[in-house]
Order: C-alpha cells, then sequence, then structure tokens
C-alpha cells in the first residue's frame, strides 16, 4: 500500500516558532514613524500592539519558545497532516510528487488560528480586555473569534462589506463565538466616515477596514489591535505550519523542490515556506519557492519596492513592501484573503533578493484548478487557497513536459464550505479574470515617497 497521510503525534509538534530574520543576510529594512520618517521606537506601538507581540515583531532570535498554553491549545487540531495527493498526480499524469500540508482542518477552517491563538494569549497575559480587528474573507475574523472566546477578551471586528454580503455564515460563525462584527467602511470610526464620504458604495478592502481598527484601539487604553497577517510576530506564529512539515517530509522520505503558498499579506506562505528556506540560508540547499497571487492584485510580480502604509488611511508605521500603493482597490474576486495591496516587510526582503519568486494567477483558472483539487482530493479548497493549487498544477505540468521528476510541496490554508457561492458562480459561468493595468499600477505607485532609497 502505497502511504498517504504523515502524521505527526502530538508529542513531535514543534515547541519552537522558526525566526527567518536571524538567518537573513540582508535584514528587512526598519519600520518607519510616519511622523518622522525615522526608524520606529518600538515603544510607540504599545498603545496599539501587546508587548509579547511587540518583542517579537523585532526580535532577531532563531529559536522562538511557544508558551505552553499556546501549544496545549494547537493541539485542538494540530499537528495537522501532510498528504500526497495521489488523486490529483493521477489526473494530471506527471512524474512529480505532489504533497499539501492540511491547514483546512483547524476548527475554524484555516491557517489563522495558529496566530489568532498566540495574539489572545499575549494580550490576555498583558490584562487587556477587548481586541479590535479587520476580516477580508472572514478567516481571519473567525479565528481570532474562538481564540477571543477561549480567553474571555471581547473582540469587534471590521469585516470588508463585499464580504460581509458574499460570505455572510462567516459573519454567523463570528457570532457564534461571542464577537461583535460590523461591515467596513462603517459610521463607527472617523476613517470609516471619511472613506464613505469620498465613494458612498465603497465595497471596502482590507486597508480601509484596518484602518478602523487601528482607529479604534488607539483611542482605548484597554483595547489593542490584532492583525491577522503581514507583520513578522503573525509570519512567526505560522513557522508551525512549514516545522511540521519539515518533518512530515522526513517521514515520507522526501525534501521538497518546489515550496508553494498563496499569498495575501504572506502569513500562510511564509509559514509553509520558511522552515524549507532555512536549509537554502544556512546550508545552500537549492530550492524554489514560489507565492501564488490573484492577477487582479499583483503586488509581488507588478507591484514597487517601496515604504508604504499598511492601511488605507495612513494610520500604520511606514513599512518596507513590494506594494500597489495603499489607495490601490483591488476587483471584489472572490479570494476576499488575497485582496490586500502590500506584502510583508521579510518576505519582500527576500524577494527583492531573489530567495522568493512570486506567479499571479488569473481568477478562473484558480477555480478550475480548485475544483480538480476538490474531485481528486475531496476537499473542496478555500478561493484563496486555489492560487497555490493552480501553480502546483503549473509546476506538475511543467514537469511532465521536461519530463523530470520533482517533488512539490503547497500549503492548503483553508477549506471552501463557506465559499460555496463563489463555487456556484463559477460553475453558472458569471466569474471572470481581472487584470489591472499598467497605468492604474503606476498612478497608484507615484504618489509613495521614495524612503526605501534612504537605507
Ligand atoms: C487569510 C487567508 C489567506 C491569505 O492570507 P496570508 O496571510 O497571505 O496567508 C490565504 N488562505 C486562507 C484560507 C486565508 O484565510
Amino acid at each position: 500500500m502505497k502511504q498517504k497521510k504523515f502524521v505527526l503525534t502530538e508529542n513531535e509538534m514543534p515547541t519552537q516558532w522558526y525566526n527567518i530574520v536571524a538567518d537573513m543576510k540582508n535584514k528587512p529594512l526598519p519600520p518607519l514613524n510616519p511622523a518622522t520618517k525615522e526608524p520606529l521606537n518600538p515603544a510607540d506601538l504599545e498603545p496599539i500592539f501587546a508587548k509579547g507581540l511587540i518583542q517579537q515583531e523585532i526580535s532577531q532570535e532563531k529559536w522562538i519558545e511557544i508558551p505552553e498554553e499556546v501549544q496545549d491549545l494547537y493541539k485542538i487540531y494540530r499537528p495537522t497532516p501532510l498528504v500526497r495527493a495521489y488523486g490529483l498526480e493521477k489526473a494530471l499524469d506527471t512524474p512529480a510528487k505532489i504533497y499539501f500540508k492540511n491547514e483546512s482542518v483547524s476548527p475554524v477552517g484555516s491557517h489563522k488560528l495558529n496566530s489568532a491563538i498566540p495574539q489572545a494569549y499575549y494580550n490576555k497575559m498583558e490584562g487587556i480586555k477587548r481586541i479590535t480587528t479587520e476580516t477580508g474573507a472572514g478567516q481571519w475574523g473567525t479565528a481570532l473569534s474562538f481564540a477571543c472566546k477561549l480567553f474571555g477578551i471581547d473582540l469587534s471586528i471590521f469585516m470588508v462589506k463585499v464580504s460581509y454580503e458574499q460570505k455572510p455564515y462567516r459573519k454567523s460563525m463570528m457570532n457564534t463565538w461571542g464577537a461583535q462584527v460590523v461591515a467596513s467602511p462603517s459610521t463607527l470610526t472617523e476613517s470609516g466616515r471619511k472613506i464613505l464620504a469620498e465613494n458612498p458604495n465603497s465595497s471596502g478592502s482590507l486597508g480601509i477596514a484596518i484602518s478602523e481598527a487601528v482607529e479604534m484601539a488607539a483611542k482605548d487604553p484597554d483595547t489593542r489591535y490584532a492583525l491577522g497577517s503581514v507583520l513578522n510576530h503573525v509570519i512567526l506564529h505560522q513557522t508551525i505550519i512549514g516545522l511540521e512539515a519539515e518533518k512530515q517530509m522526513e517521514m515520507a522520505g522526501d525534501f521538497p523542490d518546489v515550496v508553494i503558498g498563496c499569498f495575501g499579506g504572506g502569513s500562510n506562505f511564509s509559514g509553509i515556506a520558511f522552515p524549507f528556506l532555512r536549509h537554502t540560508l544556512e546550508e545552500g540547499k537549492k530550492l524554489k519557492v514560489i507565492a501564488a497571487e490573484p492577477s487582479s492584485c499583483p503586488k509581488l510580480t507588478r507591484g514597487v519596492f517601496q515604504y508604504d502604509f499598511g492601511d488605507t488611511v495612513g494610520l500604520t508605521p511606514l513599512l518596507p513592501m513590494y506594494t500597489l500603493g495603499h489607495n490601490f482597490q483591488p476587483a471584489d474576486i472572490h479570494a476576499g484573503g488575497l485582496r490586500y495591496h502590500g506584502a510583508g516587510s521579510i518576505v519582500s526582503q527576500l524577494v527583492k533578493d531573489h530567495f522568493v519568486v512570486a506567479e499571479d494567477v488569473p481568477q478562473l483558472e484558480t477555480f478550475e484548478a480548485g475544483t480538480l483539487f476538490a474531485r481528486t482530493e475531496g476537499i473542496i479548497p478555500a478561493p484563496e487557497s486555489t492560487h497555490a493549487i493552480a501553480v502546483a498544477i503549473r509546476e506538475a505540468l511543467r514537469a511532465k513536459e521536461e519530463g523530470v521528476e520533482k517533488t512539490i510541496l503547497f500549503n492548503l490554508s483553508g477549506h471552501g464550505l463557506i465559499d460555496m457561492a463563489s463555487y456556484d458562480q463559477y460553475f453558472a459561468g458569471k466569474l471572470q479574470n481581472y487584470s489591472v493595468s499598467a497605468e492604474t499600477i503606476a498612478d497608484n505607485v507615484s504618489k509613495l515617497e521614495h524612503l526605501a532609497e534612504k537605507f
């Protein structure tokens, strides 16, 4: 019998997260204070983030202990399985071996819980009573709702309006776990009111929702803000994915030639990729690492490397990133979690230094890939995850053309069971591809100050 699943016991679960910054020769550029344009003093972040998370944000230590309480809660769904996708391989008639790490088994249906649990934990340790956050497709909001409930913290969520309308069951899930959810842009914050005054029909964006959540946290001393992607501490937490996968690939007697993750702000991608990339940084191991992004929001393939805000209104520190400009309004694609204008600063530096490459995928190709995956492997993937599947399929077909064996690993970041309306529209032929004109990108990024050159 061929072995399909590689499963770790709870005792084999990693007890430390991996901080790739320790191994990077070119460190990410520092975040800047938006007022002075000088490197940020970490204490400036204290009104917004829990101190334990700020420490992780700036840490250069290679291995960071996972608190025992967090390890225990991870065991609700971790370790997650690594699966050999024999069905998909057969359908593609490829000589490539395809493995995927199945993060869809978490109770909220995605990898987001890997960071939601430690974020709620560090806030609880500091006596924080309430957290505010944004959510795009609703995955981060659901994850943080459950995590905050586990620690008895109140949670207010700004949900991007297009997803609020497309994915009503996500809101029901957040409510089940006890969180409050409003559609963003809302009239609850100055940021939301400003956007609505400019465009009453705004369908919202992650950037706008972040502005609203940060504003609300900054105004209350017992409230902190939590972000589900982009930042270094989020990426750190997600390395549990790749650290487990590394052990599981060992069980399978393999090491990947290609590692793929879909890319919103970079957390699940970094989570699967960085523990493998460690071997490239440490030993020069050859590895192709691909970030899969939507053609409608192509920050890595077509954006610029520059300092930009993490939000639309400009309340966050300036971060060094590949960006389409913080005013970029992505098309209303169904992969709501990938509709973000920028990339995290660690990944951006790694792209700049050619350790990571990016490929963009049009919407119809992603649903085609997702459907083939569902029909061969049984799991209906989240529209975000279908981007990784599409690129894995491209790689497998390249291997077939070239007649070479190749080991491909991708992260299945979540399932799509709450996204069936998107599949319905795909089957009804109602979905389309969106492209972004060069003028739109040039116009948006022309508004950025040229600050990266200073460092
Ligand atoms: C949020 C989300 C993403 C995108 O976010 P990253 O931080 O880039 O990982 C991808 N897949 C799923 C299922 C998500 O929920």
